[in-house]
C-alpha cells in the first residue's frame, strides 16, 4: 500500500487506543470484579473458602465478622459468586450479596485502590417457617348395617357355631 495512502487512512480515523479513564467494552457475561452487598451477607464465608487465590479474606470476631476482597489477587474466576448464591438458595434467601461486575476492571495507581473491607454485625439465622400440621379426618363412625351383617357371620358359642 502506498505509504501516503496508509497515512492518511490513520489520520482520518483518528484514536485507535482509548484514553483513560475509558475501559473497552466487554460481551454479555463477562466476569470482572467482585461486587458486594453487606446487605444481604450472613457471614457464611463460603466465599473465602471457595477463594483458591485468597482475594476474600474473612475474620470472625465476637459479634461481628470482617470480609475483605483484594482485587489485585483476583483471578475473576466467579468460584466466590456461584458459591455465595448457591448457599443463598439452600437458606431460602432470594437475594445473595456477591456479583460481578459486567465491565473490565479499572486501571488504578495506588496498590489496593479497589480493595474492599466491611466489618458487618452478626445477623441472627432466618429460620423458614414451619407449616402447621394438616388436620387429621375424623375417625369413621361404625356403620350399623356392617355391625350388624359381622355379628350375623360370627359363630353362635353355645351351639358350636351351627346356625
Ligand atoms: S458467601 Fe456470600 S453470604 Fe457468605 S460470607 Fe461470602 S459474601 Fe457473605
Ligand atoms: S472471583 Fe475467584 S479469585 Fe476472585 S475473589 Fe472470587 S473466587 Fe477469588
Amino acid at each position: 500500500m502506498n505509504i501516503l495512502r496508509m497515512i492518511w487512512k490513520n489520520l482520518r480515523h483518528g484514536y485507535q487506543t482509548l484514553l483513560f479513564p475509558s475501559r473497552p467494552k466487554v460481551t454479555s457475561r463477562f466476569r470482572g470484579l467482585v461486587q458486594f452487598n453487606p446487605e444481604y451477607c450472613t457471614g457464611c464465608a463460603v466465599c473465602k473458602m471457595r477463594c483458591t487465590s485468597r482475594a476474600i479474606e474473612f475474620k470472625p470476631g465476637k459479634g461481628e465478622f470482617t470480609w475483605s476482597y483484594n482485587p489485585g489477587q483476583c483471578t475473576f474466576c466467579g468460584r466466590c459468586v456461584e458459591g455465595c448464591s448457591e448457599h443463598a438458595l439452600k437458606a431460602g434467601h432470594p437475594e445473595h450479596a456477591l456479583s460481578q461486575e459486567e465491565a473490565c476492571p479499572p486501571i488504578y495507581l495506588t496498590p489496593g485502590e479497589l480493595s474492599l473491607s466491611y466489618t458487618l454485625a452478626r445477623k441472627p439465622p432466618v429460620r423458614k417457617p414451619v407449616a402447621a400440621p394438616a388436620p387429621k379426618p375424623a375417625a369413621a363412625e361404625p356403620q350399623p348395617a356392617a355391625a350388624s351383617a359381622s355379628s350375623a357371620q360370627a359363630p353362635n358359642p353355645i351351639n358350636g357355631g351351627a346356625q
